[in-house]
């Protein structure tokens, strides 16, 4: 029997448990798969993976005690408020959830202001476009940050504003947005927050009684270290309670969702039943790794690693220090023109690791996820291998063009 199968046979509650007991050699969850470096689907554990391989009746009491297990679950992440708020998985792709949040909330009378630095701020206000919502944009490029004063100037300026929406971590360039201060002066306008914490929620603190919101939304492959297949939300009940009628669609209406939910305890319509299963999996270990701030932890410390050894070989992260979230770093591709992404990325690869194309607008870059089931020791491999790279491609410094750096400069002045 392969290791991979002794260990399904053994049932480990947890992989970092079965991580601590084996060679590092074979701290691989995935034996041959390349490492994801990437902010979702990430690598997951293999005893998440192994939840997959039994079938469940959507309808079923079994399957109804996961459901509310795992919604149980994800409302205590956010600490002793949660009893005001209640958790919707919704089916499909974290944009689905977001497309659901946007629809349910934010009445046909009202109004959203939405925070923009990347595509993701972006996208969701193309999806209030094609919802017909009234909304603005508060577009800060790729760089720089809402910030709190900005949007009280905004929402002073206009009454009609009902909703402020904002992404707590800008995966396109993996800026950490000031959700804390966007949420003070939201509530001091008297206006609502909906966050977008697809790729913080779980590894980034989001506890009701510290910052104040309508609702957040996150997915199943991101922090929690789960698959792909559904998100959720979770959001005020009195929110919930008042947003009955409000959706643009049947199947992406969380109202109803929420209501037949806890009604028949069963999913409107067919749910995910083995991403459930995995998930379920995810979030108990998530809970043994010591939740948020374990979790949180972890990541910080992968980040820190990658960032401080790709500097060592003269590469440039896109932002300073105070903006680097722990869940996906930006660099800047090397000004050497013997460096060509494609190439870099085919021996990142060959060597194991899965790295991320950019997604700025003006200047070549990539990423590097720091999310997933990886750790230090997995890091310094990453930096190694992009040492090798480098040298396999004849390029002996990994620093920026000029241009990057006084642009970088010029629009952060
Ligand atoms: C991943 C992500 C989404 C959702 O993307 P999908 O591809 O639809 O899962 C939304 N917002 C942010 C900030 C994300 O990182």
């Amino acid at each position: 029997m392969s290791i991979d199968c002794a260990l399904i046979a053994q049932n480990q509650p947890c992989w970092s448990v079965v991580m601590k007991a084996i060679s590092p050699e074979i701290q691989r969850p995935h034996l041959g798969e390349p490492f994801l470096l990437t902010p979702g689907p990430l690598t997951t554990s293999y005893q998440v993976k192994a939840q997959m391989l039994r079938d469940w009746g959507s309808w079923d009491d079994d399957f109804r005690a996961m459901t509310q297990e795992m919604r149980d679950r994800l409302l205590a992440l956010i600490g002793d408020g949660a009893e005001a708020f209640d958790c919707v998985p919704m089916q499909g792709s974290g944009s689905f959830s977001v497309e659901a949040m946007l629809g349910t909330f934010i009445p046909t009378s009202g109004k959203a202001l939405v925070l923009a630095n990347g595509a993701y701020g972006q996208r969701s206000a193309q999806t209030l476009q094609y919802l017909n919502r009234d909304h603005i944009i508060l577009d800060k490029g790729d760089y720089l940050p809402p910030r709190g004063e900005m949007v009280a100037q905004i929402l002073a300026q206009d009454p009609a504003i009902t909703h402020v929406v904002a992404i707590h971590c800008e995966t396109s360039s993996g800026i950490l947005n000031p959700i804390e201060e966007i949420s003070q002066a939201t509530y001091a306008a008297g206006r609502a927050l909906l966050i977008d914490s697809m790729s913080a929620f779980g590894a980034l603190p989001l506890d009701a009684n510290q910052i104040r919101y309508e609702a957040l939304v996150s997915s199943a492959n991101k922090c929690i270290e789960g698959v792909p297949g559904f998100g959720f939300v979770i959001a005020c009940k009195s929110a919930l309670e008042a947003s009955k009628g409000n959706s643009h669609s049947l199947c992406l209406d969380l109202h109803a969702q929420w209501a037949h939910m806890n009604k028949t305890g069963q999913w409107r319509y067919t749910p995910p039943t083995h991403v459930v299963a995995a998930f379920l999996e995810a979030l108990r270990a998530h809970e043994a790794e010591g939740g948020v701030a374990a979790r949180g932890a972890r990541y910080r410390q992968n980040r820190d690693v990658i960032v401080e050894g790709m500097r060592s070989l003269g590469f440039e992260t896109l932002l300073k220090d105070r903006w680097l979230s722990p869940i996906i770093v930006t660099f800047f591709c090397p000004a050497d023109p013997k460096f060509k992404f494609e190439q870099f990325y085919t021996l990142m690869k060959k060597k194991g690791f899965i790295i991320y194309p950019g997604k700025l607008t003006k200047l070549d870059s990539f990423r590097v996820g720091c999310i997933g089931q990886m750790d230090a020791h997995i890091m310094r491999q990453v930096v190694n291998a992009a040492q090798e790279a480098l040298n396999e491609m004849d390029v002996t410094d990994g620093a920026p063009p000029v241009a990057a750096l006084e642009e970088r400069k010029r629009l952060l002045a």
